[in-house]
């Protein structure tokens, strides 16, 4: 029963673009140049590809839409982080960050708005799930985020890295996040290949599989933030529906399929007095001596705090003991600087708050 029934041509493939286009009599150049012009231009209305004829912008606004995104608000932190708050045509709320860093440029996307996990850490849980984003409102989301930072049109200096780790549960999402995940990696497009992109999930044991087997895929991230069922099914109830014996023979059956020299990761948000101490960091090293993981390196992320969270960072010289412990275990371990928190777009807190500019 939709109430827009044309297309959204931020998320068709060059292929199916192609198919579009195709239809309405014109020559498959044509097509092409239009999907330059939305990913690689990122141009933002049909009226402004004057490479095109007037006829065929007509034709093409009649049937389909460019934007399905219209940006909120935008807050920047003093770290120069910035969140976007975007809204969908059907009015639910979508949430995207940009963290500059020296060598490059990273965008956190959602990919869905609101989420239905109920991570007891994290602030988006609170919304519930609102809806599954579509591949074009993935996409635009990136193209949104690149236009206001550089201007639309203007060819980035640096390289973009993307993670899926907004908003939502990816691989609740699993195909449209692949869709757009595809198009986004167009080398005529915006040309971000997924040796760019990381995807987060909380456990969703079936896809960790299913992404073993994908033949372009993004760098895969597992939230764990436990070592054990009693404590994982406290914090992440998903681990009711997939525990730790589960998700640890998925991650070493992923394993397996890396190639060469690449790895992959587990986040292990950090609560004070709850998951942070020697005797977790040293559970936690000898839960992956068990499944013989050898190449899997641990994100150690300090909480980030909002009012409706019941939980603290841990301190600095307790993460710090953590990643001692993990590392004479020989498990290698990073701590993550938390950017954004003060305009809440550090990990956890994007729950569409508004106001904290
Ligand atoms: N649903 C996916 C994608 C979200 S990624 C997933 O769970 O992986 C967000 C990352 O931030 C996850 O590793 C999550 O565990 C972590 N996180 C959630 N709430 C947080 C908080 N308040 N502070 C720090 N990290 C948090």
């Amino acid at each position: 029963m939709s109430v827009n029934a044309k297309a959204h041509i931020t998320g068709l493939t060059q292929a199916e673009l192609i198919e579009l286009v195709t239809r309405l009599g014109e020559p498959k150049y044509r097509a092409i140049q239009v999907f330059k012009a939305v990913h690689d231009r990122r141009l933002r209305s049909f009226d402004e590809m004057t490479d095109l004829p007037k006829d065929l912008r007509k034709q093409l606004a009649d049937q389909a839409d460019i934007s399905r995104l219209t940006m909120e608000e935008r807050y920047v932190s003093a770290d120069g982080t910035r969140r976007y708050l975007m809204r969908t045509a059907d009015g639910k709320p979508v949430e995207t960050v940009y963290i500059p860093t020296e060598k490059r440029d990273t965008i956190c996307f959602s990919s869905q708005s609101g989420c239905p996990l109920k991570c007891d850490f994290c602030l988006t849980a609170k919304l519930g799930l609102l809806k599954n984003l579509t591949a074009g409102e993935i996409v635009e989301q990136i193209i949104i985020v690149l236009n206001d930072v550089y201007g639309a049109g203007v060819e980035t200096p640096h390289g973009t890295n993307l993670v899926g780790m907004g908003a939502g549960e990816p691989f609740l999402n699993f195909d449209n996040l692949v869709a757009a995940l595809e198009i986004m990696s167009d080398e005529e497009g915006l040309f971000i290949v997924p040796n760019r992109v990381t995807v987060s999930t909380a456990g969703i044991v079936p896809k960790i599989y299913e992404l073993a087997n994908l033949e372009r895929r993004p760098h895969l991230a597992i939230s764990l933030a436990a070592p054990n069922d009693e404590l994982r099914d406290r914090l992440m109830p998903i681990n009711k529906r997939w525990n730790i014996d589960e998700l640890m023979k998925a991650a070493r059956e992923f394993e397996k399929s890396l190639r060469r020299g690449e790895r992959f990761t587990f986040e292990y948000v950090m609560l004070g007095g709850v998951n942070d101490s020697d005797q977790d960091a040293a559970e936690l090293a000898s839960l992956i001596g068990r499944y013989r993981l050898r190449k899997v390196k641990i994100n150690l992320i300090p909480h980030n705090g909002a009012e409706q969270l019941d939980y603290a960072a841990s301190t600095r010289e307790r993460v710090a003991s953590f990643k001692e412990v993990l590392e004479s275990h020989g498990v290698s371990a990073y701590v993550r600087t938390p950017r954004g928190r003060d305009i809440y777009a550090a990990c956890g807190q994007l729950a569409a708050v508004a106001g904290a500019k």
